[in-house]
């Protein structure tokens, strides 16, 4: 995760992303792999039609954010769901910490969501004193690294299996192989008795069905589905942004977000969950269910006539995948907590000037990612703004104003072009052109 900090102390840090060769490789066999997984899946389809589909979709939704939430509300609580709206990080954080106080619970099972990671979910409870095991893969890993997502989708992308076997090796206390299915085993065998144990489960969504009070969970590990059906409480905490009308929207949505994700035509689990099911570990044999509605800043950045589009976003990663600035260092030094062209304009939303201010200036604005998004956001432009907005706010550099002041006074711009070409006489030998620089230039 990258931290606030001096643009001289960040640089350093790119540096030494720069010399790390065992991320470069990582990133780039990826990068290479990514482009055609991507082709293939998307061969034989009108990809141009699709995205521009799911951005009508999605712009619907987010014009009518608060009639969808209502809708979603209404009809998740026949169900019997427990619907909450937090305005911000920390009231989304004191609300689940509540549920699993008024539940007795110990222990606490996770599946991925960016959401969790944005409002820092497992630090609060963890100072709670709960017991959160992350249970997707790339997440109990870097859990165990103390680290947060170097990508949305593959948290863990910029590690090898060989450190991957280190890691488990210390965890364990026994010398783990390398081998990827062995890793995977290892894993399985420790995370399948923190289900049986956990007292709570923790989900996202990719979905809000606003018709049914429904949410719709894409995911490639099967972990997400232990974790919403095992333990007697489920929350999920769910972005505003992925309400939706209705099934027709969500599964429009499915058919590019595996394809632009992985390369995938679908991901192994696709799961549909419309109020608490059965639990023979509840009271009454009943789950308890709550969905937590996230808005910190969704509902403002709804009606930004320039943002509102970032809300389209159904982190894909793509965005990232193509990147040559993310290729390079990784997202580590690339993004906070949402990585990719999406995470340089929502950290500055999401999580404040601070922290976006050194990432946004290393966009090279080369327009990869506004080729592949899912959703058709138009990410280079609103990077630039974001970028024009910090430096309105923060202050413009020196060489910046200078310029500024020239361009906008025709006198001292014709002044300065005078003087310049006064100057570089001794260079240019009487002729009006300048074949070669000097040296020191
Ligand atoms: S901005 Fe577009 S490409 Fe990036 S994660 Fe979101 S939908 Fe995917």
């Amino acid at each position: 995760m990258q931290e606030a900090k001096n643009l001289k102390a960040y640089k350093k840090e790119v540096d030494d992303a720069l010399q790390n060769e065992f991320l470069r490789t990582a990133m780039d066999n990826f990068a290479v792999a990514y482009r055609t997984g991507r082709v293939n899946a998307f061969a034989g389809m009108d990809v141009e039609k699709l995205v521009s589909d799911i951005a009508d979709a999605k712009d619907y939704a987010i014009a009518h954010m608060d009639e969808l939430f209502e809708e979603f509300k209404t009809n998740a609580e026949k169900t019997g769901v427990h619907v909450h709206l937090a305005r911000t990080a920390q009231e989304a954080n004191e609300i689940i910490a509540r549920i699993a106080d008024e539940n007795n619970v110990a222990k606490i099972v996770k599946s991925k969501s960016m959401t969790a990671e944005e409002t820092l979910l497992n630090h609060h409870l963890e100072a709670d004193g709960y017991d959160v095991i992350e249970t997707d893969l790339g997440e109990w890993i870097i859990q165990l690294r103390g680290e947060g997502p170097s990508h949305m989708v593959m948290p863990a992308i910029h590690l090898s299996r060989y450190q991957v076997a280190d890691l488990f090796t210390d965890f364990t206390g026994q010398k783990q192989d390398s081998e990827i299915e062995r890793l995977v085993k290892v894993a399985r065998r420790e995370l399948r008795q923190q289900y049986v144990e956990a007292d709570m489960g923790i989900s996202g969504a990719n979905f809000a069905l606003a018709d049914t009070g429904s949410i719709g969970l894409a995911t490639n590990e099967g972990n997400a589905r232990l974790v919403t059906t095992l333990p007697r409480v489920h929350v999920a905490l769910v972005g505003l942004d992925k309400l939706i009308p209705s099934l027709h929207d969500a599964l429009l949505v499915n058919r590019a977000l595996p394809r632009n994700a992985t390369g995938q035509g679908i991901t192994s689990y696709v799961t549909w969950i419309t109020g608490p099911n059965a639990c023979a570990s509840a009271l009454e044999n009943k789950k308890e269910m709550h969905i937590v509605f996230l808005d910190n800043g969704r509902r403002d950045l709804a009606k930004d006539p320039i943002f509102s589009q970032v809300l389209r976003c159904v982190r894909c990663g793509a965005c990232a995948n193509v990147c040559p600035v993310y290729r390079m260092v990784g997202g580590h030094k690339y993004g906070h907590i949402y990585i990719g062209a999406i995470g340089l304009i929502i950290t500055y939303f999401f999580h404040g000037r601070d922290k976006a201010k050194n990432l946004v200036q290393n966009c090279i604005n080369c327009g990869a990612c506004k080729a592949v998004c899912a959703a058709g956001i138009d990410l280079p432009r609103l990077i630039k703004e974001v970028l024009a907005r910090i430096q309105d706010e923060a202050g413009h550099p020196l060489t910046s104003l200078l310029l500024g002041k020239v361009l906008r006074s025709r006198k001292l711009f014709h002044t300065l072009l005078r003087s310049a070409r006064i100057a570089q006489k001794p260079v240019t030998d009487d002729s009006q052109y300048l074949r070669h620089l000097p040296f020191f230039f």
